[in-house]
């Protein structure tokens, strides 16, 4: 609840540098965060985390390498978005704009969805799929690392970023197609430390788009069940 301090000095903000809705543009009132309230209502939510079996799932399982007696890996996303909607400002924002807050509130939003789900409630380590040391320190964050410490938070689990490591760099995954981005990250991640006690691994990346998959997401499960988790339950 904002107090009345709060919101005479975001009012003062508002008036200094205008907070706008990165979705539509509108300026945000003082009862709005992040988004306006319009585009709030019709936030194009996924629902996967309500079904253990999605089409991002399954094709994120027949992307990953045959390994014998692993289980169907969940996976689940926030909302849709795609090159030609206005919803990809809200990732756009995170990666690019330096919008920290706006990830966390909306990290904060997927984690309470995980935590009521069959699938995702009791994941108790969440690990973000790291960046190369030299695009962290341009950047000065890592964007998956926000949301996952978000998520994390939500779930009651443990966000651990010293697990999974970027072996070398990759080159910007935007501009490449898909074939060209699996093979840009093959080989890219390794597992720096085992970990005991780890039983429901959510491993967290941004994804590009809805028709741009994310290669590392599938580059990475991979290497961590190999190496670190030899349990039966699925590391993403
Ligand atoms: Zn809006």
């Amino acid at each position: 609840m904002m107090t009345g301090m709060g919101k005479m000095l975001l009012a003062l903000g508002d008036l200094l540098m205008p907070r706008t809705c990165p979705v539509c543009g509108r300026p945000l009132g003082l009862n709005e965060r992040h988004i306006c309230l319009y585009c709030a209502a019709d936030l194009p939510l996924t629902y996967y985390w309500e079904r253990s079996h999605n089409p991002m799932a399954d094709r994120l399982n027949a992307a990953l390498p045959d390994q014998e007696g692993m289980p169907y890996a969940y996976a689940a996303a926030l909302f849709f978005y795609d090159e030609d909607v206005p919803y990809k400002m809200i990732p756009w924002k995170l990666k690019y704009g330096n919008g920290i807050g706006t990830g966390r509130y909306f990290a904060a939003m997927l984690g309470r969805y995980l935590a009521g789900s069959e699938w995702f409630g009791d994941v108790d380590t969440v690990i973000p799929v790291p960046l190369h040391w030299a695009r962290r320190w341009r950047r000065g964050y890592n964007q998956a690392a926000v949301i996952a410490r978000a998520v994390a938070g939500v779930l009651g689990a443990e966000c651990r970023e010293d697990i999974l490591v970027r072996r070398r760099r990759t080159t910007t995954q935007t501009r490449l197609g898909g074939d060209a981005r699996s093979r840009n990250v093959k080989g890219a991640f390794g597992v720096a430390k085992r970990i005991p006690g780890m039983r429901h691994v959510l491993l967290v990346d941004l994804r590009p788009g809805r028709r741009r998959r994310s290669a590392s997401v599938r580059s990475a499960p991979p290497c961590l069940r190999r190496s670190a988790f030899p349990s039966r339950r699925s590391p993403l």
